[in-house]
């Protein structure tokens, strides 16, 4: 017994490169991370979005998505199958439920996630990792967290994003009202999550959030600000607020805002680096 173990011991010598190969890819590998981690914040943009393989969307669920969303219709051909890819992930990872007698059908769990994922379409991380459950409502909701009916809260205990269909779909379907119920939600999940996370996406939310605020101080800014009235006073809530409205101004009204206040728009763009569809 000894004897044969022994020898089949010395046969693994063969077993040697490929130790030396997997310590090379791993080398590799960290030069590669490395590399990206470099690209990232040197070019405020990840180095790549995706990798190769795509998940696809039902016959129905594409229909529905190239009906009814007008953002997917501008996208070319390559980013509207990251898209699909997108959505479909998205889809199947959040839990959506009906409340109040409300059965969530497929046109609205494509639309939400439409929505959730053309905000987080610049970004390699465009899973909103805080966000479980979607609870959708078929109108005004009663929040007991402060007594008030609303139209939409992010819930990061729950771990749910809340929604009141009617004025999900007249966020999304009115373009350029400069109201987007799903825009104005998922931007706060997507900023808490920046808060808590390291990744090169959160850290750029984060450093051009920053940037953004300084302006905010600037005399010039805030006379300009005061003058045109241009961002609904709800903006100015707090700084959470100010940021999902300004998502909304910037998805829904891009021209307008950028002719108002240029280095806000191109800090909210590099923010989200939201580049196609003639942004
Ligand atoms: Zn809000």
């Amino acid at each position: 017994m000894m004897m044969i173990l022994l020898q089949s011991d010395e046969n693994y010598t063969w077993l040697a490169p490929y130790g030396y190969a997997i310590v090379f890819a791993g080398i590799l590998f960290f030069f590669f991370r490395a590399f990206e981690i470099w690209y990232a914040n040197t070019y405020n943009r990840p180095l790549f979005r995706h990798y190769l393989v795509y998940k696809k969307l039902s016959k129905t669920q594409a229909k529905i998505l190239s009906l009814e969303f007008s953002f997917y219709k501008l996208l070319s051909e390559k980013h509207k199958r990251q898209f699909r890819h997108r959505i479909a992930v998205f889809m199947a990872e959040k839990k959506f439920v009906g409340r109040e007698g409300l059965e969530v059908t497929e046109r609205m769990k494509v639309l939400i996630a439409s929505v959730a994922c053309m905000l987080s379409f610049g970004r390699k991380n465009f899973e909103y990792g805080l966000i479980e459950h979607i609870l959708v409502y078929p109108d005004e909701f009663y929040s007991a967290a402060n007594e008030a009916y609303h139209k939409g809260e992010f819930n990061p205990r729950g771990r749910a994003l809340v929604l009141s269909w009617k004025d999900f779909e007249e966020g999304y379907r009115i373009t350029d009202d400069k109201r987007n119920l799903g825009i104005h939600e998922f931007m706060h999940a997507m900023q808490l999550e920046a808060k808590q996370s390291r990744d090169t996406d959160s850290s750029r939310l984060m450093a051009q959030f920053q940037n953004i605020l300084k302006k905010l101080t600037q005399t010039e800014v805030r006379e300009k600000l005061e003058k045109t009235q241009f961002f609904r006073n709800y903006a100015f809530t707090n700084q959470y607020e100010f940021m999902a409205v300004l998502a909304e101004y910037f998805i829904e009204s891009p021209k307008e805002f950028k002719s108002h206040f240029p280095e806000i728009y191109d800090h909210t763009q590099k923010l989200l680096n939201f580049r196609f569809a003639g942004y």
